[in-house]
């Protein structure tokens, strides 16, 4: 077994242990595993231990990727901040973009969104921590944002995305988590129909699950520590 897909197996038993915790069924929580900064050859080690969902930040290297790897069915998700001037592109080439998190970039996406292919899955993306230098609507803008994405053409609202403050404290990790969360349900409460809440990476998987998480994204637990930190 390669290193990749032992490790990969490790962060489904981690997955499966933490929703057993919280009784919910572990084929309720996706595993999208995040590729950035790593070549297209580790993506395609993953894939072949049954990785098929990938999350790529930065676009000139993601695009290169799909080139690399056009021979394959993977689902793209991009999950870096979203430039005015990129909207394109992105809306050209990957399945989910799970950082929208303003009205003009959604307004973008929905008009470059090719006709040819489906909507694309979007989150928004929300900035629980309050912490200035995070991407991320604030809580109060919430709602009427979702609105105004959930009734764009080309984009389909799939649910919420957040990066909270890291930290080790388990309870402030499940607090964050349970913002979002109580966000969601607000938004299904009104008539929404979200199903998708993204959060949880390799430090705190655990408690987003115990949280609802139904998507996590998971990098250096599955490819190995990035050179540099480049969290956004
Ligand atoms: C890099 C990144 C991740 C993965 O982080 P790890 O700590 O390596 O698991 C998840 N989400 C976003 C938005 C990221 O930029």
């Amino acid at each position: 077994m390669t290193t990749i897909s032992s490790a990969l197996q490790a962060v489904a038993e981690r997955i499966a242990l933490a929703a057993t915790a919280s009784a919910r069924d572990p084929r309720t929580i996706a595993l999208l595993a995040v590729s950035k900064t790593w070549p297209a050859e580790a993506v395609r080690d993953a894939f072949q231990a049954g990785q098929t969902r990938f999350g790529e930040s930065y676009l000139q290297e993601a695009l290169e990727k799909m080139n690399r790897l056009a021979d394959l069915p993977l689902e793209w998700h991009f999950i870096g901040p979203v430039q005015s001037n990129k909207t394109r592109p992105i809306a050209e080439h990957f399945n989910w973009v799970h950082s929208v998190d303003r009205a003009k970039i959604a307004d973008r996406l929905s008009q470059a969104r090719p006709a040819t292919l489906p909507p694309l899955d979007v989150c928004l993306q929300v900035n629980v921590s309050g912490e200035a230098s995070k991407s991320g609507a604030t809580p109060t803008d919430v709602p009427s944002l979702a609105r105004h994405i959930a009734g764009l053409p080309r984009l389909r609202l799939r649910g919420l995305m957040a990066i909270p403050r890291p930290t080790l404290v388990v309870e402030e990790q499940r607090a964050q988590f349970a913002a979002v969360r109580s966000l969601f349900d607000d938004l299904n409460a009104q008539g929404l129909t979200l199903d998708t809440l993204s959060m949880g990476m390799s430090q705190d998987l655990e408690a987003a699950v115990a949280e609802g998480a139904t998507m996590v994204r998971v990098g250096s637990a599955i490819f190995g520590a990035r050179p540099s930190a480049d969290m956004q």
